[in-house]
């Protein structure tokens, strides 16, 4: 296994996000047999969010939501907290997949993160929203070229973005490594684990009972109702949400739709006002650089720097395993880049190391649909760019269980497919065959010939 350096030797292998959330008591495991008229499978925000806008919609329903972990262990209170205006993964992917309805699915996107801010202030939940911009930027001159192609391609759906050189860049991000960036300022950014208890105590407020530790191990008709199987008991519902992002999904056709994929991310420890103005970074914008293998990185509330990212690591047969959510190899490839990037901050420690899984899904959005007869609704593939979207798709398998025609539910997104993974060992063959080409198309600028078969095929590959 990799050595880490002093810079890991006081390091918390766990998410930083978790411990700026008050210690709250487990909320106790589903046992026995209730009834619901929803059940939600998955407490992070797919399920959360689920929860809450059903009970705008239905204030008398008696909605009970199903985690197996406890509330925020799972993606989204792992996640970097970016909040993008989109729910189609960015511009790009919406106007390359979806030409016809691009316009639609960009004001969608800005719509939702409007929405979600509303929504997180009517509920009074203090998740740190902070619409504070991002700032990406170029190391190569495909990059920066990519940039140039980027801003026009935003431009094109009325999304305003100014390109920086130095010394206008340097005021915002004094790198080397960086000559040019690209800043959007409607970019937001939360405290994702805080997101998550915010959204479970307004549900708590408003009835809705939420079970930890109550993992549902299958699906089953029972008469016009559902039941949802447990090991310690059954929870019968009329109608039913599978939130389960990366998790194995309970419905088998959904298994080859997504792959999960691990993410890591390491985290400084404070870093003094002298520090940052060393690097540049006045503001309290995100960043992102723009290769196939990027890094996102951002501020905390108390001025550590998360710096996520580059590693996309698939493990053959799915594998989904609690030591998988560390990866020594990865927090030294992190460390290495970071000093590269920030040369005066190279003695600086790392106080947290964690990874993630990502539902990575071949067109890297989400998609929606439903089974036993439009008795369950699922929502599943958000690759990487969950922390918005997640409340859209709420909305929109809501939609589908209430049987409201709706401009989402009329979306070609919501209603196509992705292409499915192959099977193994194909699977882990391809994945590594178009990690290599994205890894070498970032050493070298030249795209392969089978990435571009692929972009013909909509066939993406991304975390
Ligand atoms: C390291 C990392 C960084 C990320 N950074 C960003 C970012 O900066 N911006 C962004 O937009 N997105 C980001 N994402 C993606 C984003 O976090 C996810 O898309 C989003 O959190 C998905 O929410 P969810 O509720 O669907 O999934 P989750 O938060 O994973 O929740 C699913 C829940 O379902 C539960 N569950 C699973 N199976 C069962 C079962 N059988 N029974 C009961 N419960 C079950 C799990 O325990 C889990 O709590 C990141 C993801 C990772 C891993």
């Amino acid at each position: 296994m990799t050595r880490l350096s002093h810079r890991f030797a006081t390091t918390r292998f766990a998410p930083f996000w978790p411990e700026t959330v008050a210690r709250r008591p487990e909320l106790p495991p589903l046992s026995g047999s209730l009834r619901c008229d929803l059940a939600i499978i998955g407490a992070g925000f797919t399920g959360l969010w689920s929860a809450l806008k059903a009970r705008e919609r239905h204030p008398g329903a008696r909605i009970v939501v199903l985690d197996a972990r406890r509330l925020a262990d799972a993606a989204s209170g792992r996640s970097g907290g970016f909040a993008a205006p989109s729910i189609s993964h960015g511009v790009t992917n919406a106007a390359g997949r979806w030409p016809d309805e691009a316009q639609d699915l960009v004001r969608l996107g800005r719509e939702n993160l409007d929405e979600m801010e509303a929504d997180i202030r009517a509920y009074g939940i203090d998740a740190e929203f902070e619409r504070t911009g991002k700032l990406n930027v170029a190391q190569t001159r495909w990059q920066i070229e990519g940039l140039h192609a980027m801003q026009a391609s935003y431009a094109r759906f009325g999304v305003e973005t100014a390109i920086l050189k130095r010394p206008e860049l340097a005021a915002r991000l004094d790198s080397a490594r960086y000559p040019v960036g690209l800043f959007e300022e409607n970019y937001a950014f939360v405290n994702p684990a805080r997101l998550v208890h915010g959204l479970a105590r307004a549900c708590l407020a408003q009835g809705i009972a939420i079970h930890e530790n109550s993992k549902v191990t299958a699906i089953r008709n029972d008469g016009p109702d559902l039941r949802l199987v447990l090991n310690e008991g059954a929870l019968h519902a009329r109608r039913a949400i599978l939130a389960t992002n990366a998790d194995l999904p309970l419905l088998a056709r959904l298994r080859r739709a997504i792959v999960p994929i691990y993410d890591y991310s390491i985290m400084t420890e404070p870093l003094s006002e002298a520090q940052l103005a060393a690097i540049g970074w006045r503001g309290r914008h995100g960043v992102a650089d723009c290769g196939n293998q990027f890094h996102y990185s951002r501020k905390t509330a108390d001025n550590r720097i998360l710096w996520g990212g580059y590693d996309a690591i698939y493990h053959f047969g799915a594998r989904r395993d609690a030591e998988l959510l560390h990866r020594n190899e990865t927090y030294a490839k992190l460390e290495e880049t970071f000093t590269a990037t920030f040369p005066s901050l190279s003695e600086v420690r790392f106080s947290h190391a964690w990874g993630g899984v990502i539902d990575t899904s071949a067109r890297l959005t989400f998609f929606s649909g439903t089974a036993f007869g439009g008795r369950l609704a699922y929502a599943l593939g958000f690759t990487g760019q969950g922390v918005t979207a997640t409340r859209f798709a709420a909305l929109s398998m809501l939609d589908l269980l209430d049987g409201v025609q709706t401009e989402r539910t009329g979306l070609r997104m919501i209603r196509s497919r992705p292409v499915p993974f192959p099977p193994e060992p194909l699977r882990s063959l391809a994945i590594g065959w178009a990690q290599a080409d994205l890894a070498r198309e970032d050493r070298t600028g030249h795209r392969s010939l089978m990435l571009r078969l692929m972009d013909r095929l909509g066939i993406g590959f991304g975390s």
